[in-house]
Parts: structure tokens; C-alpha cells; sequence
């Protein structure tokens, strides 16, 4: 297979169109067999579901070259069930677990000339996704859906290393208690949008989102995932019901047990105990880990000893190791790995 020819080091983390996708549609109560298609446009009603009342659910991971150089998937199935999870909450039909991880690796094999090489930094980013595309008027779920993949190639998320970032936390709320935080709906980043431009216009890379209820305690940020680590090298994961369960930082929490030998919590963090954490990042399919260094709160900052250089020494340690089994430099637990090719 001849790859394309793209400068893979610097295609940056915007759409780019591929080849193929994958298309399911469901009608009457089923899903058809599903097709790979070549048109990248979608034409629905002007009054789908979708469009009206926000009904729309979707995943994300990568495709990438190991150093062996087999074309290979991260933990598909926590895609697919989360997948299933988040199509409950907002009343979609579910598309069954296996049939997702199959629509997966055809679309990726169908795309194989846009995987980037090991090495490069770069991944192919896939998108499995699903929507109500009949009309809605009256408020109430679809009856019609459509489930997609398609691939984007992404360049490295870190250019010449990964450095820390300040955020600050945020006087909007990202997720109500019992609402929708749990599930990766593209309703919970629409009400994101201003408060990150918000926090970008004051110079911000990131929001800390307190919960919603008594805004004392740590969730997440608009799209990843905190990890601590404490000054006797132990790391807390916030707990809450309104937080996304990132596969990165489940994955993180294992290597850090089982790999590292370290201690690990998830358990409710309060914001009052963030000064006294040695280390933080920020976790997410994108970066793994995005390291940070300062948190902005209201004018107080709170700096984290690793400092604004770089990672702290824990954080590369975890960043190291989950990387190295993605890429193939360390034995992965069973069942982590899905080799496409
Ligand atoms: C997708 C997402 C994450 C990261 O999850 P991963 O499975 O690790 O990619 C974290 N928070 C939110 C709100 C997300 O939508």
C-alpha cells in the first residue's frame, strides 16, 4: 500500500478528508448492513433531529503504526460500549458493540494509505459518530438515525514536547449533577464553546471545571480528564457522576498500578487539596497526557512544583509507558491492542 504523500509531521489537528467512510442507517427499528461510501456530504431533512433538539453522540480514537509496523487500535471496545452508553442517555437506538469495532477497522483499512508512519507523530483520528436524521418537531427522539465513521490524518499533538499549560477555573458550569456530563454528547461541548474562547481571550490554554452543584469539587475540563499525583507519588483521579469516563485516564490508572507499582484513588477531589498536589495533567485520546503547570484561580495561582518546563517526573513516567504500549516498545495487558494490519 503507497502512502500518500503528506508532510505527516506538520498536518496540525484540523479535518482533512479521506477516502472512505463508513455509513449505517436505521430505519423501522433496525439498522441496515452498513456500507463503505465515497461521499463525504450528508443531505437530511432541515428539521432532523440532529438539527433541532441536538441529538448526536460521538466517540474518538486513533489508528497508528507500531514500531513493528502493523497498523493497530487502542481499546475499541471501551469506544463501543461507551458508545452504547451514550446512545441510551439521549434515547438513540444502540449500534451494537461488535457491529462499531467492525465498522472501525474497515474504515480504517479502506483508508490505510492516510496512516502515518511510526515515528512521525502523527495518527489517523477516527470518528465513529450517530445522529436523529429524520424530522422532529414536536420535542421527542427520531425515528431515524444515521451511525458514520470517517478518519482525519492529525499531526503530533505536542510539537517538540509536550509543555505544561495554565487553566483556570471556570465560572461556567460544564455538567449539571444527573444531567448529561457522563456521556459524550456534542451537546455538552456546544455549551463549551464560550467559556473556552472566554478563556482563551485571557490568555488561558484550558477551563478546571468545579461541579455544579457546591463548586468545590474537581471534574474535568472541557474535554479531558485530571489526574493528580501527590507529593508521596500516589494519583487521585477526581469521582463524579457529571465526569467523562476517559479510556486515557482509565488506561493511566491501570498503568500506574500495575506497571509502576504505584497507588492509585478515585475519589472526590476538592479543589481546597489542588495546592497540594505535586503533579497534574490533563488526560484525553488527543494528547495522552497534557502536562499542567499552573492553575489560574481568580487571580490566586496555584503553581505545581514540576514547574513550567516540563512534565512532572511521575506524569513522564505514565506518559512513557502508555505510550510505549500503544506503540508496541512495551507488552500490553490482553486485550488492550486490536491490530488492524
Ligand atoms: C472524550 C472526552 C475525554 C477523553 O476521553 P478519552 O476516552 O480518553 O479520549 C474527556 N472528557 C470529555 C468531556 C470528553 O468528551
Amino acid at each position: 500500500m503507497e502512502k500518500k504523500n503528506i508532510d505527516w509531521a506538520n498536518i496540525g489537528f484540523s479535518y482533512q478528508q479521506t477516502d472512505k467512510r463508513y455509513v449505517s442507517n436505521y430505519k423501522n427499528g433496525a439498522w441496515d448492513e452498513g456500507a463503505l461510501i465515497e461521499d463525504d456530504t450528508i443531505t437530511i431533512s432541515e428539521c432532523a433531529g440532529v438539527l433541532q433538539y441536538a441529538q448526536t453522540i460521538f466517540e474518538g480514537l486513533k489508528a497508528y503504526t507500531t514500531e513493528k509496523g502493523q497498523i493497530v487500535i487502542f481499546r475499541p471496545d471501551l469506544n463501543a460500549e461507551r458508545l452504547e452508553d451514550s446512545a441510551r442517555r439521549i434515547e438513540m437506538p444502540v449500534f451494537p458493540k461488535e457491529r462499531f469495532v467492525d465498522a472501525v477497522v474497515k474504515t480504517i483499512e479502506a483508508n490505510e494509505a492516510y496512516v502515518p508512519p511510526y515515528g512521525s507523530g502523527a495518527t489517523l483520528y477516527v470518528r465513529p459518530y450517530m445522529f436523529g436524521s429524520s424530522p422532529v418537531i414536536g420535542v421527542k427522539p427520531a425515528d431515524e438515525y444515521q451511525f458514520r465513521v470517517f478518519t482525519t490524518p492529525v499531526g503530533p499533538y505536542f510539537k517538540g514536547g509536550a509543555k505544561p499549560i495554565t487553566i483556570k477555573v471556570s465560572d461556567f458550569d460544564r455538567a449539571a449533577p444527573h444531567g448529561t456530563g457522563h456521556i459524550k454528547a456534542g451537546l455538552n461541548y456546544a455549551m463549551s464553546l464560550h467559556a473556552i474562547v472566554t478563556a482563551h481571550e485571557e490568555g488561558f490554554d484550558e477551563n478546571m471545571y468545579l461541579d455544579a452543584g457546591t463548586r468545590t469539587k474537581v471534574e474535568e475540563t472541557g474535554g479531558a480528564n485530571f489526574l493528580f499525583v501527590t507529593k508521596d507519588n500516589k494519583i487521585v483521579t477526581p469521582k463524579s457522576g457529571s465526569i467523562l469516563p476517559s479510556i486515557t485516564r482509565r488506561s493511566l490508572m491501570t498503568v500506574a498500578k500495575d506497571y509502576l507499582g504505584l497507588e492509585v484513588e478515585e475519589r472526590e477531589v476538592l479543589f481546597d487539596e489542588v495546592k497540594d498536589f505535586a503533579e497534574c495533567g490533563l488526560c484525553g485520546t488527543a494528547a495522552v497526557i497534557s502536562p499542567v503547570g499552573k492553575i489560574n484561580d481568580h487571580g490566586k495561582e496555584i503553581c505545581f512544583p514540576s514547574g513550567m518546563d516540563e512534565m512532572g517526573p511521575i506524569t513522564k513516567k505514565l506518559y512513557d509507558t502508555l505510550t510505549g504500549i500503544q506503540m508496541g516498545r512495551i507488552e500490553a495487558p490482553e486485550g488492550w491492542i486490536k491490530v488492524i494490519k
